[in-house]
């Protein structure tokens, strides 16, 4: 298997050179918080399939409504048709989500569910005789996903900086890094007023060529877990109302409960008027995504197909049934298991121990948010310097942590938590036991 993947398989973002070392573990078997592999060795997921698994692997409720809906339809289309679950799903999402979201999109992937939001803030200012409003304000250190237009509201540059001439330009604001504040504030709720200043500046500079603003809500995923101050959404969100902006609000890492409420946005108390959902949708069983948005949005759309009104854009697996059959039973058991209501005493408990790691001295940072949380290793605690590139210590730890029986993937030197919301208090702590090892073994 190891042979036939080293041959065949082109795997994103891995660097194959590493692999020459270690051919990459072959997943089997899923069982709870644990992946099981070709050998019978049990690796906790502690990045619950790359941030999308909700209610742990092989979970009998979603398995049993997939078997069931094969049976019935597996695909049609959403074009000219609709099918039973899709139409259940959509009024389910409206139900839980932060109140005005209305309308619900299905795409297949986080990328395309980001692009779809950024296509129709651009088409919903076409339609409104403004077509000056054609640009965006992203974040740096944002990730949207890889495609061309996710990639163009991304701000990460070892990602993105290749395809730069590929890209639309995009109008970048700071995002509040607090434990390395780009103006110097060591206080995070100063970093954060400093970075709405700078945004607000940027608004009122361009507000009359600006479509909509992109952000990830609470959590910079990607960019190194890095957490929001307090505030911070509610702010964005009263700029863009102040400058007539649209707030596409990006939820695919952090919705579905990861922060400890269904959304993001909640925890703010915000409506975005656009919100994009993947990942943790189906519970990380199938791909499916979709974009919500408020009557508003919807409203532009809504004319004569060849008044060119309507919204161009549709993919051919949109509303797949076997996939929102996944979804549908992923949120009948936040209901039946009480999901939300368990994760606290979880939180609290991450938050414990993420209290003991930051004395170590390669630690140089904690940060969490609900069931996410990011462990940021340095080689000079008092400098912050961080380790050189070409050390992977973050690499180096997660191997190590193999070992321990948990499978981990940094970002850089940052250590990412984000394991399955269902983990029991023995399994977080089994997983906070290894990383800790693991950091100890690994930086002496
Ligand atoms: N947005 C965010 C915030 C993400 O974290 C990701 C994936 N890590 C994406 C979008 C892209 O999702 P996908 O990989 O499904 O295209």
């Amino acid at each position: 298997l190891q042979e036939y993947d080293r041959n065949y398989v082109w795997h994103p973002f891995t660097q194959m050179k590493e692999w020459e070392r270690d051919a990459p573990v072959v997943i089997v078997r899923g069982e709870g918080s644990y992946l099981i592999d070709s050998d019978g060795n049990r690796y906790l997921d502690g990045v619950a399939a790359i941030w999308t698994n909700v209610h742990g692997h092989c979970k009998k409720e979603i398995n049993e409504a997939i078997k069931t809906q094969v049976d019935l339809i597996e695909h049609s289309t959403l074009l000219g048709l609709t099918n039973d679950k899709a139409a259940i799903l959509a009024k389910r999402l409206v139900d839980i989500a932060p109140p005005g979201l209305c309308k619900v999109f299905y795409s297949d992937n986080g990328s395309t569910a980001v692009e779809i939001g950024v296509k129709m803030a651009f088409q919903y200012w076409q339609h409104q005789g403004r077509p000056r409003k054609t640009k965006f304000i992203s974040f740096k250190n944002a990730y949207h996903g890889d495609t061309i237009g996710a990639v163009s509201v991304g701000g990460i540059d070892l990602f993105h900086g290749v395809f730069r001439p590929l890209l639309f330009p995009t109008i970048q604001a700071p995002a509040p890094y607090c434990y390395r504040c780009e103006f110097g504030e060591s206080d995070s709720s100063r970093c954060g007023r400093r970075c709405l200043q700078e945004l607000e500046r940027l608004m009122t500079a361009h507000a009359d060529e600006v479509a909509g603003l992109v952000i990830e809500p609470l959590v910079q995923g990607a960019g190194g877990m890095i957490v929001q101050p307090d505030g911070f959404v509610r702010a964005v969100r009263e700029l863009c109302d102040r400058h007539g902006i649209l707030m596409i609000a990006d939820e695919v890492a952090v919705g579905f409960g990861r922060t400890g409420a269904m959304f993001a946005c909640q925890r703010e108390g915000v409506t975005p008027d656009i919100m994009a959902l993947s990942k943790g949708i189906t519970a990380g069983y199938l791909p499916l995504a979709a974009t919500m948005a408020t009557q508003e949005v919807y409203n532009a759309f809504l004319g004569e197909y060849r008044e060119m009104k309507t919204f161009f854009h549709g993919h051919t697996f949109t509303g797949n049934p076997i996939a929102c059959a996944a979804a549908l039973a992923s949120l009948a058991l936040f209901e039946s298991e009480g999901l939300l209501e368990s994760l606290p005493p979880k939180i609290g408990y991450i938050a414990d121990r993420l209290q003991v790691m930051i004395e170590h001295p390669s630690v140089g940072n904690v940060r969490q948010c609900g069931m996410v949380a990011g462990i940021e290793l340095v080689r000079n605690k008092e400098t912050k310097e961080p380790f050189p590139w070409e050390e992977r210590v973050g690499v180096r730890v997660c191997r190590e942590a193999l070992r321990h029986g948990i499978f981990l993937r940094p970002l850089g030197n940052i250590i990412v938590v984000f394991p399955p919301l269902s983990s029991s208090l023995e399994e977080l702590k089994f997983l906070m036991d290894g990383i800790e090892a693991s950091i100890e073994a690994v930086i002496l």
